[in-house]
């Protein structure tokens, strides 16, 4: 019986080559399929049953054309292909598959007879995998095929392995990148920390060696700075200069005015600083209102000198702040480094003291380091020492010093004057350590014991004569002048109005309005108020005006030029005129001679002190 050709498949046409399919499942056709491609059916029978006894799966094609066909549709592992068929050869079928299928891919075993050697060759070089001859042995045939499956399944392995390991590869990869790209990202982020670090150290040891509110060096950087300088000026000579600046009535400012304006106060003189000065030369804030330069280079002290003029002028311009116009001022110190002076220590010390001589004669102004300075403060700290330890010790004495009344002759009163004898220098003048009470804040305890043991003293007096007390205007920086007084007077019992209170015109210079008020109630106790000095300091007559002084003292020098200068007489004569006007009372302070005695009273004065009469006792 012959098999019937498949009508369907054209002969002309054989199926055209399209994507092969997929290779069996493994398993799911046991040893293998196989496609038996043979126009004699019983030979197709015959291989495909001896094949299925032995595990595998067969599909039989009755000619080249059903064969491609089938291969098109489905997958086999073998291929046992006649060589001679009616409508297309082996040889052509062989040819067709090639062209999708590799030999390792499908295997294609050549069915031949004998005499075809030719022919098997021919195949063997289009690509078949194998030969088997007719009548065919099926043990060969079996062996062939095992081992054509094998090694396409071997190969299959292979490659699916190769898959597998070039997945495993891509994948590796892919992780590769992805952590180069974390670890790109960790570095990125690491390094930007790091600069963060870097940042805030760089912050830090700015501030550590800034002044925040300025921007300027501080006192760390400009000693630094400045013992850098030094050195270099050792290897290199050239002269150098330091400029020690301190501001005259910043802290009133800042006082009454408050911090806020106070800092803006600082900024403002920090950057006229900044303006004032060449790039090489440095600025540093000392802290508070200090301020300090080094001047690099020029001739020295002439430089230092010219550009200490300047930022005099400088600082002392009008500033206007949170609409407030102000004015203050600068006293500098130069020190220049020289032989003798070259630690930074030693040369700012110098600048420094050099300032305070500037402040001390007067502010706005500079002053040039000298040796005697170093003396000076050595002594004014030894003073201040004394001092200390002689009002700790209460070893402060008053003497009394008689007013005589210009028309009867009789003492009218005291004035209670201070008296230090230190232990080693011996006497040492009121105007002296009561400048340095003030200035060390002694004074408050120095006058209240003073007012206190005067009234005490007065209240054995007989009842017409009174005591005064000097009083500084330092002492009036608070109520507690006014306390000291109730209690003075509560104390002793004195009578009020035998107690007066000198003060100078200075009262009115810092705080005037509080001072005034201050005055005020003090007259309220029925205390008298005599202006001392008057005529030396402003002399301003609103002074007489903006209070109503119960005596008014009129300045020794005035007494004491009466008979040479007749602006003297003129002014004393005035003077009376003004306090009688007023109804207060004058004494003319310092008069040493009958001639002054007689000048006085004839000028109309009340009453008159002196040595001509008696010196403090
Ligand atoms: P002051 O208030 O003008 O006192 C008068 C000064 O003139 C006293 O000097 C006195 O000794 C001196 N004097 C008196 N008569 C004559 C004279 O005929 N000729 C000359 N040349 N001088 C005469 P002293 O005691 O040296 O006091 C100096 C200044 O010290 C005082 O001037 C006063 O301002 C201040 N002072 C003295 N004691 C105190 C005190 O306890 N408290 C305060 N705040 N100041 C005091
Ligand atoms: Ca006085
Ligand atoms: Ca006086």
């Amino acid at each position: 019986m012959s098999t019937p050709r498949p009508l369907l498949v054209q002969r002309s046409s054989p199926p055209s080559p399209v994507e092969p399919p997929a290779a069996p499942a493994r398993g799911s056709a046991g040893k293998g399929r196989l496609l038996v491609v043979d126009d004699v059916r019983e030979n197709r029978e015959i291989l495909s049953r001896r094949f299925e006894r032995h595990g595998f799966e067969t599909r039989e094609a009755a000619g080249g054309l059903e064969a491609l066909t089938l291969l098109a549709r489905e997958a086999f592992d073998l291929v046992l292909l006649d060589m001679v068929m009616p409508d297309l050869s082996g040889l052509e079928v062989l040819a067709h598959i090639r062209a999708t299928h590799s030999s390792g891919a499908l295997p294609v075993i050549m069915v031949t007879a004998k005499s075809q050697s030719s022919d098997v060759v021919e195949a063997l070089q289009c690509g078949a995998n194998d030969y088997i001859t007719k009548p065919v042995d099926f043990s060969i045939a079996l062996v062939r095929v095992i081992t054509q499956i094998d090694r396409k399944r071997a190969e299959e392995k292979l490659t699916h392995m190769n898959d597998e390991l070039s997945r495993a590869n891509e994948a590796l990869e892919g992780r590769v990148a992805a952590r180069t790209r974390d670890l790109a990202l960790s570095n990125e982020q690491l390094r930007r920390e790091i600069e963060q670090r870097e940042r805030s150290q760089a912050m830090s040891e700015h501030l550590a060696h800034h002044d925040a509110l300025t921007g300027l060096g501080n006192r760390l950087l400009f000693h630094a700075q400045l013992s850098e300088a030094l050195a270099h000026t050792r290897h290199n000579p050239k002269p150098l200069a330091v400029l020690f600046v301190d501001l005259d009535g910043f802290k009133g400012i800042n006082d009454s005015l408050g911090h806020a304006t106070g800092d803006s106060l600082l900024r403002e003189v920090a950057g006229r600083l900044r303006h004032a000065v060449r790039d090489e030369d440095k600025i540093g804030r000392l802290g508070g209102d200090e301020f300090a330069i080094i001047q690099m280079g020029g001739n020295q002290p002439e430089d230092a000198v010219a550009l200490a003029t300047r930022l005099i002028d400088v600082i002392g311009a009008r500033y206007t702040i949170d609409h407030h116009s102000l004015v203050i001022g600068a006293s500098i110190g130069i020190a220049i480094a020289n032989g003798d002076c070259q630690d930074a220590t030693q040369l700012l010390k110098a600048a420094d003291l050099a300032m305070y001589r500037a402040k001390m004669d007067g502010r706005g102004r500079f002053r040039v380091f000298e040796p005697q300075f170093d003396r000076q403060a050595q002594e004014r700290r030894n003073l201040e020492a004394a001092l200390r330890a002689a009002v700790e010790e209460d070893a402060l004495e008053i003497h009394y010093q008689p007013f005589v009344d210009l028309q009867t002759g009789r003492i009218t009163g005291f004035e209670a004057l201070s008296r230090w004898t230190h232990p080693q220098l011996g006497k040492v003048p009121p105007t002296t350590f009561i400048t340095l009470a003030e200035e060390i804040g002694l004074i408050d305890t120095i006058g209240e014991r003073l007012i206190k043991r005067a009234c005490a003293d007065a209240a054995t007096w007989p009842q017409d004569v009174t005591v005064a007390v000097n009083v500084s205007a330092a002492q009036f920086k608070h109520w507690g002048l006014v306390s000291v007084v109730e209690e003075a007077l509560a104390a002793s019992g004195l009578a009020p109005d035998r107690l007066e209170i000198e003060v100078t015109e200075s009262v009115f210079l810092q705080g005037s309005d509080a001072n005034c008020r201050i005055l005020d109630r003090l007259s309220d106790l029925g205390v008298q108020i005599s202006l001392d000095d008057f005529g030396t300091g402003y002399s301003s007559l609103s002074y007489l005006r903006s209070f109503s002084f119960n005596k008014i003292k009129i300045d020794k020098s005035f007494i004491r030029d009466l008979s040479e200068n007749h602006n003297s007489i003129a002014i004393v004569r005035a003077v009376c005129g003004l306090a009688n006007s007023f109804g207060a009372s004058t004494t003319a302070e310092g008069v040493e001679t009958s001639e002054q005695l007689a000048r006085v009273r004839l000028e109309g004065c009340t009453t008159m002190q002196g040595f001509y009469f008696s010196a403090p006792m």
